[in-house]
């Protein structure tokens, strides 16, 4: 049976099919008052008019609001792990993991969208999540 990779839950992003090619988060964007939501919504929390909201494709690029860095983690996930606020930069403040190094971490750091296997299933499939990794190297390795 060929292996597949699915999404760790359907409607929030999508998996490219090359590794040239940019995941996106599937995001909404209210028709009437333009506002962006991630995950999408069929209600808009603003104008609170039902079916006026458009699924869109987010880009996932944005900056690192705050974060928290946790030694406890859920299972699955490695220790430490890095949870963050991120502003996206087509508007919606989005949580999410951080792959990248503590030490590493800034706020207003920019991050871009990742898709990364977080576990295989009784049949050998990737099961895909999403996090965010700083867009370049900080440039911190110089510090002594
Ligand atoms: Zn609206």
């Amino acid at each position: 049976m060929e292996k597949k990779q699915i999404a760790i839950e359907e409607g929030l992003f999508t998996i490219p099919d090359s590794p040239e090619k940019k995941p996106y988060l599937i995001g909404s964007k209210c028709n009437i008052c333009s506002l962006v939501t991630f995950p999408k919504l069929t209600v808009c929390p603003n104008c609170a008019k039902k079916d006026v909201m458009e699924e869109i494709q987010l880009d996932g690029e944005g900056t690192i609001d705050t974060y928290s860095v946790t030694y406890a983690a859920l299972p699955g996930f490695k220790i430490p792990s890095i949870q963050a606020y991120i502003n996206l930069n087509a508007g919606p403040r989005v949580w999410g993991l951080i792959d990248c190094e503590e030490q590493d971490l800034e706020i207003g750091m920019k991050v871009e969208l990742v898709i990364k296997k977080f576990k295989e299933d009784t049949n050998g499939n990737e099961i895909m999540s999403y996090l965010f990794r700083p867009c370049k190297p900080s440039g911190k390795m110089s510090r002594s």
